[in-house]
């Protein structure tokens, strides 16, 4: 068992994303039992959410096999993998701040979406959840 405790870094189930993502521990419930952790890609504050329960919990009730449309299940995927391995903290979403490529922004509008590549000098690709966007900054 790994140390746990306020301000170490926990896998948890996001509500907001919908995701297993990187949390940071905000307070404890006791010694053993994690209380509230932050969301590190939409900095939600949330309780915790032991990921293997909530799988357990979806297998149970059935396989959820909805089928969404191709495009956007390959999208969404690439989006899921990139985000969650994505070691940058998330940043802001504006149009003024220079981006690089592997940055993790969050943007009011389409949420957290990973920064796939830079096409000018003033023009970044971003893989959000359900669509890939290009996005202007460093104006
Ligand atoms: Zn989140």
């Amino acid at each position: 068992m790994s140390k746990i405790g306020v301000g170490k870094e926990v896998l948890s189930y996001c509500n907001k994303c919908k995701l297993t993502l990187a949390h940071i521990i905000v307070t404890m419930k006791t010694v053993s039992t994690i209380g509230k952790v932050e969301c590190k890609t939409c900095k939600a504050t949330h309780a915790y959410k032991d990921p293997s329960a909530v799988k357990a919990t979806k297998t149970k009730t059935g396989g959820l096999k909805r089928k969404a449309s191709k495009k956007t299940e390959s999208i969404s995927d690439m989006w899921l993998e990139l985000v969650s391995k994505a070691t940058s903290q998330s940043q802001k979403y504006s149009p003024r701040t220079e981006f690089k490529q592997g940055d993790v922004i969050d943007h009011p509008k389409f949420g957290p979406g990973f920064i796939d590549k830079l096409i000018d000098n003033d023009k970044i690709q971003v893989i959000f959840r359900h669509e890939i966007k290009t996005l202007i900054h460093n104006k």
